[in-house]
């Protein structure tokens, strides 16, 4: 009986661990970092489910997100055996610390870059990395023996700080959490700003990319970024009928069902969460009735 007890509850670890269903099964998991060349000079640095870009130039490379600090130190020490340049530039996608914890691991080398709001959230140990020694507002170019890098600030989103990286040579853009690609947003879009959120996906759509490197998940193009930029219209549009007609939040969630975008990631786990959090968002902003 022991042994048929241990051996059910080995069984169950070993479900739990696949299903990814809660913290202590992710910790026993094993961590995927990999490398992957997504066209001419840039990359894309995977660790778990969180992504990040760099690219190489003749002289230097220029980093994004650390992700976290062992992350970045098997980032730093693969860059140095592939591409055996130093990072000079590391340019945070913006403040939330899943995305860029461990900027430390390449302050030796990096003058880190953000926009002027992830400035004021970093400092003071507010998240586990340093502070930017460059900031901007609108934009800002950095080019490095003809590689050219493009950040530009299109306006609050899923945070007041989300740049956009833009690689002109490969035609590749890179932003990170307010753009999901064939996936929900996160949760109850914590941290958001509607309706800032919509136009600011319209000024990426007027960019002149073919690929977007989003941070998570897979790679997408120019119109998942506008399907993403619907759906947040749409489930805006929705959500904002039905709380004019004075429905609580529970009825909301109830009521809004948008099937159609059921086979995007996340849907089961994400689908009321982000009608709860487009409630909060509309009820925050809209006048009455
Ligand atoms: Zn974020």
């Amino acid at each position: 009986m022991r042994t048929m007890s241990a051996l059910i509850a080995a069984g169950m670890l070993a479900l739990g661990a696949l299903a990814g269903a809660d913290a202590a099964a992710q910790s026993a998991t094993p961590t995927v970092r990999e490398i992957t060349k997504i066209a001419g000079e840039v990359y894309r640095f995977r660790n778990n489910n969180h992504f990040s870009v760099f690219v190489v130039t003749p002289t230097c490379v220029i980093a994004t997100n650390p992700i976290n600090a062992d992350a970045a130190r098997w980032l730093k020490a693969e860059m140095q055996t592939r591409f055996n340049q130093p990072v000079e530039y590391l340019v945070y996608s913006h403040d939330h610390a899943d995305h860029i914890s461990g900027g430390e691991v390449f302050a030796d080398t990096a003058i880190i870059v953000g926009h002027e709001n992830v400035k004021p959230v970093i400092q003071g140990g507010r998240r586990p990395t340093p502070p930017p020694h460059v900031t901007f507002s609108d934009r800002m170019v950095i080019e490095l023996g003809g590689t050219v890098v493009e950040l530009t600030y299109v306006g609050r989103n899923h945070s007041d700080n989300s740049l956009v990286m833009r690689f002109p040579r490969e035609k590749i853009a890179f932003a990170v959490d307010f753009i999901p690609i064939k996936a929900m947003a996160f949760r109850d879009l914590p941290d958001a700003y509607m309706p800032d959120w919509v136009e600011a996906i319209k000024r990426v759509e007027a960019m002149d990319f073919d690929v977007f490197a989003p941070g998570h998940g897979p790679l997408g193009n120019k119109d998942d970024v506008r399907n993403f930029r619907v759906y947040l219209e749409e489930l805006r549009a929705e959500v904002l009928a039905l709380a004019r007609q004075g429905k609580t939040a529970d009825e909301v969630k109830q009521a809004v069902k948008m099937a159609k975008y059921s086979g995007w990631a996340g849907y089961e786990a994400m689908q009321q969460l982000n009608f709860e959090g487009m409630y909060r968002l509309v009820q925050a902003n809209r006048r009455g009735n």
